[in-house]
């Protein structure tokens, strides 16, 4: 690839974005300050950073007897980092919240 200002050759760098998990991947000219992000790996970041706040409705499901629970989803499971085994403290602060934190 080649510049569109200067006609220099675009160096592929790999760029981090705070709070994403992948990079998105950038065109800089090695010459001038030409830069341009590659847009399928910049609209990657975007929708990962969108999730970022997670607020997602889900159904509480009959486990046994008079047992409920709900599942954690794979963008939750993405954003902590859980794994099966782990063990999770539960707390109820009020009537309206369950409070679940993560031992480390
Ligand atoms: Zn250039």
């Amino acid at each position: 690839m080649r510049c569109p200002k200067c006609n220099a050759n675009l160096k592929q760098v790999e760029v981090e974005v705070h709070g994403a998990k992948s990079r998105a991947t950038s065109y800089q000219c090695v010459k001038c300050d030409y830069f341009e992000f590659e847009p399928t790996s910049s609209q990657k970041i975007i929708e990962e950073l969108r999730e970022s706040p997670l607020k997602i409705k889900q159904k509480v499901v009959k486990l046994s007897q008079d047992r409920l629970g709900i599942y954690f989803n794979s963008n939750i499971i993405r954003s902590l980092g859980i794994k099966k085994g782990e063990e999770i403290y539960v707390s109820v602060p009020d009537k309206k919240h369950i409070l679940i934190e993560l031992e480390n």
